[in-house]
């Protein structure tokens, strides 16, 4: 344990609070936000149209996330949209004494950043109150100690200045949400039980069949905090607890914030617990300054997103943490791995529990381990206790048979899952997701991670692959094991065979044809052949974590040799960038000569980093009308531009960079470029 915790004084709030401060109503009226923001109190009447559905995005829109520290509270709401207006200023909201905060339906909609209550907290907002509160933004808000009610009587209470219960804050909550609450936050709860204070009622579930996921669970159950125990013989869906971790890791969106907090909370000069097993990434923003606007230049924003790799830097050379970092030192542009690419080409093994600052963490799944995106609270105390909270998910099976077509891949699979109903109705949210299926079990460990990557899209808590003969294999190459050691490494990890799902989605391999996802979700999925018409692409872009593998480069290549074999190059008018998840990829294209056939069609190589794929870097779209044709795994609006995003599996996307239209590949066929 971090020996400045052992005895820092820790207390439960008392059992009744007092909030002083003013109430700022969020309005559909800007006029009525606007005078409040002036100094005006408004009475609270439930004629009062109220704005509902504010999303993080309108809390804290992206460019202000490349602030990570108190400097947020300066921005709360300026994304805000009241009628057709932004009513909210930079500093508005700190200024005006604002101690709560009130809005409609659906609260903190959208994206899960801690950024947006960590800046209203900053600004000094202490209680939100809403019809209702999306999950994730709830969740955040508890860990950072700010209360929540969906009890609109609490409001005048408030002005009135009267003691609050602090019940009626913790009515309906499970144990440790209780605990959160009680504590004013994870960070303090964390301490108690720390120390002993407080503990987690151990599951009482008996042996029972389990899945994969849920057996790796079970094995990493924290029985004891403050003893180190470890370990229970079963665990079931709604079981709530902490489970140990493997692996925590962070890019550089989150780890500054992150770092903030442990250097307020826990101490500048404190060290992290077993730094061995944190691992830091630069990769989101390496190219930013080829994508940011020269407005936004203008306004200082670049400098200040630099800001964030200079503090992640800092921070990891202090605590010994291993960085996964730019390629400066090179003399190149670019980052030495996508967090996820070298997760799980160089760490993850099968059973692990890995914690990642990012949805797209459950790649790791594809040798077998439980690996899931946490908040920037949930990092920042899994650097002190190595464990995190969960409530152990329902299963859902996905099977995959028969043998798919050539031009059909792992991207195709998902595809198809996104727009089945039961995952399109939302069903699969927060679920494990187990893919299984002869399909499955053909692809390699390279394409069974773009299936667990893309469970975010699904929706999914995470989702695995039950290591077999094929993952031994991949540890073997990657990792050097010897046979037994893999084999060893991936035992008694195969789901139980009468282990309980709730729900089995089957999907026939054999009866698949090349997709494409329509502009503006990936569940928008439709074979090629059914597109109404050709699709003219300006821009062709292959890379990112789930299309940045080596085996991704192997179907790039085979198609553009194809076409360098018949005298083709990229089509007159398309842009095709080329982008490696890694530099061992990148190794790997050299070995091979891809890079040479890449440059012979006239495609742009690029070295590792997320890049377009977040908006940062070669290959975003520059006007509402450009279309671009890319095997990244969302194109929710404006994830890559402002254009018009199509998703596509690697083939495509090269045959599409040739064809200059949306194409299916066809192997030996090298598509006609349009005329
Ligand atoms: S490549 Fe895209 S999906 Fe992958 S980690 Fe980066 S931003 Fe996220």
């Amino acid at each position: 344990m971090i020996a400045a915790l052992k005895n820092r004084p820790v207390r439960r709030l008392p059992d009744r609070v007092r909030l002083q401060g003013r109430v700022l109503f969020l309005t559909e009226d800007p006029q009525l936000v606007r005078r409040q923001l002036e100094g005006q109190d408004l009475d609270w009447t439930p004629s009062m149209k109220l704005r509902d559905n504010i999303s993080t995005d309108e809390i804290t829109p992206a460019y202000i996330c490349y602030y990570y520290d108190e400097t947020l509270g300066d921005f709360p709401y300026l994304g805000l949209k009241c009628g057709e207006e932004f009513p909210v200023t930079r500093g508005s909201v700190r200024q005006g004494g604002f101690v709560a905060s009130v809005s409609g339906k659906r609260r903190g909609k959208g994206s899960s950043r801690e950024q947006s209550p960590y800046a209203e907290m900053c600004a000094g907002i202490k209680l939100v109150v809403a019809e209702n509160v999306e999950r994730i933004y709830h969740e955040n808000c508890q860990n950072l100690g700010i209360l929540v009610t969906t009890d609109f009587s609490i409001i005048e209470r408030v002005r009135r200045g009267e003691e609050l219960p602090l019940a009626a804050f913790t009515a309906g909550e499970g144990e440790i949400t209780r605990g959160i609450v009680e504590y004013g936050g994870l960070f303090n709860y964390n301490v108690a039980r720390l120390q002993g204070l407080t503990r987690v009622t151990p599951p009482a579930t008996a042996a029972r069949p389990m899945t994969s996921g849920e057996k790796i669970l079970a094995r990493h159950w924290v029985v004891d905090l403050s003893t180190g125990r470890v370990g229970v013989p079963a665990v079931r869906p709604g079981d709530e607890g902490f489970v140990a971790t493997d692996i925590r890791f962070s890019h550089e969106y989150v780890t500054p914030m992150a770092a903030i907090f442990f250097e307020q909370l826990v101490g500048a000069e404190e060290k992290i617990n077993d730094p061995g097993s944190v691992l830091f990434f630069r990769d989101h923003l390496t190219f930013l300054d080829e994508a940011m606007t020269p407005e936004r230049i203008k306004e200082g924003l670049l400098d200040v997103a630099l800001e964030l790799e200079k503090k992640q830097r800092a921070f990891a050379e202090k605590q010994g943490v291993r960085l996964y970092g730019e390629l400066t030192r090179l003399g190149l542009h670019g980052s030495e791995a996508i967090c996820h690419s070298k997760i799980l080409e160089a760490h993850a093994l099968p059973g692990q529990v890995i914690i990642g600052s990012d949805s797209h963490t459950p790649h790791a799944g594809a040798v077998g381990a439980v690996a899931f995106g946490v908040g920037t609270t949930a990092i920042f105390n899994s650097w002190i206790t190595r464990d995190v909270r969960v409530t152990v998910p329902e299963t859902v099976r996905v099977v995959v048979r028969g043998r798919k077509p050539a031009n059909v891949t792992a991207k195709d699979f998902m595809l198809e899952i996104l727009r089945h109903p039961y995952v399109k109705s939302g069903q699969a949210i927060g679920k494990l997701v187990e893919y299984c299926g002869s399909a499955v079990e053909a692809l390699s460990v390279d394409e069974r991670a773009t299936m667990t990557n893309m469970t975010a899209e699904v929706g999914g808590f995470t989702g695995y692959v039950a290591p077999d003969a094929r993952t031994v294999a991949y540890l073997m190459d990657y990792r050097g094991m010897s046979r037994a050691e893999a084999e060893r490494c991936c035992a008694d990890l195969a789901s139980d065979p009468d282990a309980v799902y709730c729900e089995t989605i089957e999907i026939d391999a054999a009866g698949l044809r090349p997709m494409v996802a329509l502009p503006g979700d990936p569940g928008n999925g439709l074979y090629i052949d059914e597109l109404p018409g050709r699709v003219k692409v300006e821009i062709a872009y292959a890379g990112s974590c789930t299309a940045g593998k080596k085996e991704d480069m192997d179907m790039y290549a085979r198609v553009l040799q194809e076409a360098l074999d018949r005298g083709e190059r990229v089509a007159p008018g398309v842009r095709f960038f080329i982008q490696c998840g890694s530099q061992d990829v990148k190794r790997y294209c050299e070995e091979r000569g891809y890079l040479e056939v890449f440059r012979g069609v006239g495609a742009q190589f690029l070295e590792p980093s997320c890049g377009a794929c977040i908006n940062a870097g070669p290959g975003v779209s520059r006007g509402k009308d450009e279309v671009t044709i890319s095997a990244i795994n969302r194109n929710f609006p404006g994830r890559s531009g402002p254009g018009q995003l199509y998703l596509a599996n690697p083939y495509t996307v090269a045959a599409s960079a040739i064809s200059g239209y949306i194409t299916e590949w066809e192997p030996g066929l090298t598509p006609v470029a349009a005329t």
